[in-house]
């Protein structure tokens, strides 16, 4: 088993939620304030898929499905990339854990190093309302700034705000049909990790129906006071 000296020394902070919940958008706010590296298995899987990797190679069919890919993948994608020397500022998981036995597997990953999490955010959203807002999502295919058709658009028309390009890429699973594969997904394997978390006195529950920059002070707070 590698990782054994997983270079992680603090704070790790875990972001829970539905799919369209705003964890991806949450967890680059808080790379940016407070120097921590975010982690989303969703874009190393993403990666992986783009590369060809065995790993990609598995992957692929089952996230056009909107199903979870296997515990055994997502935990060696995530202890490798938890083992790069950049991840010892601190990081943001975001999208693992999904299951139990990922979050077992990651705080026995915490353990060896002495640590532990340090908050597990769960972003409370009206699940109704997430198929929307997964299915009019697009990203910035260079600098990876989030926009969505409704609640975000670009200023100009297909044009990024943030470096001018114009290269908008959409997710293959981010269309209504999967979104409800992955709402399912998320509530059979996911959501009794709030349970999960709350027993260990992790848990740190946000109303996250407001507006990204309100919910992003309130998760801000949690991390100041954690
Ligand atoms: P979202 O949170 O919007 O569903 P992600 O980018 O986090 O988007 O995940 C996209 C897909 O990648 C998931 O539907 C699933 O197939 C796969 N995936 C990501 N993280 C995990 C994980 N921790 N365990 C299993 N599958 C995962
Ligand atoms: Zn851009």
């Amino acid at each position: 088993m590698d990782g054994a000296q997983t270079p992680v020394t603090a704070p790790v902070l875990i972001l829970l939620g539905p799919p369209g919940a705003g964890k991806g958008t949450q967890a680059r706010m808080l790379e940016e304030q407070f120097g921590l590296v975010q982690l989303s298995t969703g874009d190393l899987l993403r990666s992986a898929v783009a590369a060809g990797t065995e790993a990609g190679q598995a992957a692929d069919a089952v996230m056009k499905a909107g199903g979870l890919v296997s515990d055994e993948i997502v935990i060696a994608v995530l202890t490798d990339r938890l083992a790069d020397a950049d991840c010892a500022k601190g990081v943001v998981l975001d999208g693992f854990p999904r299951t139990t036995a990922q979050a077992e597997a990651l705080d026995e990953m915490l353990a060896r190093s002495g640590q532990t999490i340090t908050a597990a955010i769960s972003l409370e959203v009206d699940d109704v309302k997430m198929v929307r807002r997964v299915a009019g999502r697009f990203t910035c295919g260079d600098c990876g700034e989030g926009y969505h058709e409704d609640f975000k658009p670009t200023k100009k028309p297909g044009v990024c705000d943030a470096c001018g390009s114009t290269s908008m890429t959409h997710r293959a699973d981010d269309n209504a049909k999967t979104a409800m594969s992955r709402l399912d997904a998320y509530h059979v394997k996911t959501a009794p990790l709030i349970e999960y978390y709350e027993q260990k006195a992790a848990l740190r529950r946000v109303d996250a129906m407001g507006s990204i920059d309100r919910i992003g002070q309130d998760i801000a707070q949690i991390v100041r006071g954690a």
